[in-house]
């Protein structure tokens, strides 16, 4: 490990209950959250989760974040300078509270429990927006943490070290996001690739990538992949991320799931799960053909492709609300298109109700429970 930051294997070994504790002042401990899932009100246990949208935006914006100089210089809690992203909303996104708490409430009408918001730097993340919003809806909102694709990244991404950029993802984790106390519960979405774009990893997603990778080492939380890039250019990314130490049975790679069993199987075969998502724009909206019940039936064809494959265990499912034209007061399917229309797809195709609730309830409650901190891979 780097030279540089010393206290990032301080903090994980004081985690695990070593008995140094001479440096403590200077690098509080990572707190051990295995065994538990992390929401914006706090931890609880896995079983409270219940239906789970595993990738979400509740409120989301478009923006690139300000810089996030001046470059930290501490060990451990740096004082990073978090990008103040609330209040610098540009136009067009999902920004009004009380919208959205009625979009969301739908999904608890519907038996919903738990929301994965998995907004980051890049898509104007609100902590104090979805604290309150969990409250006013009585959902669980697990938050999201890191950075998006890269033309949203901050522009002094490329000045910014490995090092940093996990200081400010285990700084999210265990202090809290922008100045808050609120923490987030994943890591993600990652952004990798960009539309239409079929080139490598550029040096500044590898960053963020293998960023991720030491963070949730160190924190034991979960990571999400935006999985934009080319097929073996997301092989390369999971290659680094195990190469960090991450298991990558928790590593979620969103926007992979189509009905092609072969190209599910390359993340699957490795632990990785696959997720559905973006779906339930309004029809002619955003490339959406046919009627919501029409797309409902070709989601469940292709996920039942999956399940008749043996894939059940690696299945996740999502709206990726990002757009007003998925909201149900747009005539878009909202955040109860999966609970109201996906699933009496799939029940209609002879589907069981234990493997919806796999699907719904068991694969995101895997995903989202924290492993223990462990320290960082040593090099020679
Ligand atoms: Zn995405």
């Amino acid at each position: 490990m780097s030279r540089r930051n010393p206290g990032w294997a301080l903090g994980a070994v004081l985690a695990l209950g070593a008995s140094t504790t001479a440096l403590s002042a200077q690098a509080p401990a990572i707190p051990n959250l295995a065994g538990k899932v992390l929401t914006v009100l706090g931890p609880i246990e896995p079983a409270a989760l219940g239906p789970t949208l595993m990738h979400e935006h509740i409120f989301i914006d478009f923006k690139a974040p300000p810089p996030m100089a001046p470059p930290p210089t501490g060990i451990f809690v740096l004082k990073t300078q978090q990008p103040a992203l609330a209040g610098e909303r540009g136009s067009g996104g999902l920004t009004d509270f009380d919208t959205q708490l009625a979009e969301i409430r739908e999904f608890k009408k519907a038996g919903g429990g738990t929301i994965v918001d998995v907004t980051n730097f890049g898509l104007t993340r609100d902590p104090e927006a979805l604290y309150r919003v969990s409250e006013a809806s009585d959902l669980h909102v697990v938050m999201g943490a890191g950075w998006y694709m890269k033309t949203l990244h901050p522009p002094d991404m490329n000045e910014r070290t490995v090092e940093e950029l996990t200081d400010i993802l285990v700084r999210d984790i265990t202090v809290g996001a922008q100045g808050t106390n609120i923490r987030s519960g994943i890591i993600g979405e990652v952004g990798t690739g960009n539309f239409g774009d079929k080139g490598p990893l550029t040096e500044n997603e590898l960053k963020s990538v293998r960023a991720s990778a030491r963070a949730s080492r160190l924190t034991g939380a979960p990571i999400l992949i935006h999985s934009f890039a080319p097929p073996d250019e997301l092989q390369r990314a999971l290659d680094l991320i195990e190469a960090e130490g991450v298991d990558l049975n928790h590593v979620v790679m969103g926007h992979t799931g189509t009905g092609d069993v072969a190209a599910m199987k390359r993340y699957t075969d490795r632990g990785a799960y696959i997720e559905f998502d973006f779906m339930g724009q309004a029809p002619g909206a955003m490339g959406s053909s046919g009627t919501l019940e029409q797309s409902a039936e070709r989601i469940a064809t292709n996920i039942e492709a999956l399940i008749d494959a043996g894939l059940t265990e690696r299945i996740l499912i999502a709206h990726d609300v990002c757009i007003t034209a998925q909201l149900k007061k747009n005539g878009g399917g909202g955040f109860a298109y999966i609970s109201t229309m996906v699933v009496p797809a799939l029940r209609a195709k002879g589907v069981s109700d234990a493997t919806i609730r796999t699907i719904m309830v068991e694969n995101p409650r895997r995903v989202l429970t924290f492993v223990a901190p462990q320290s960082l891979v040593t090099r020679q």
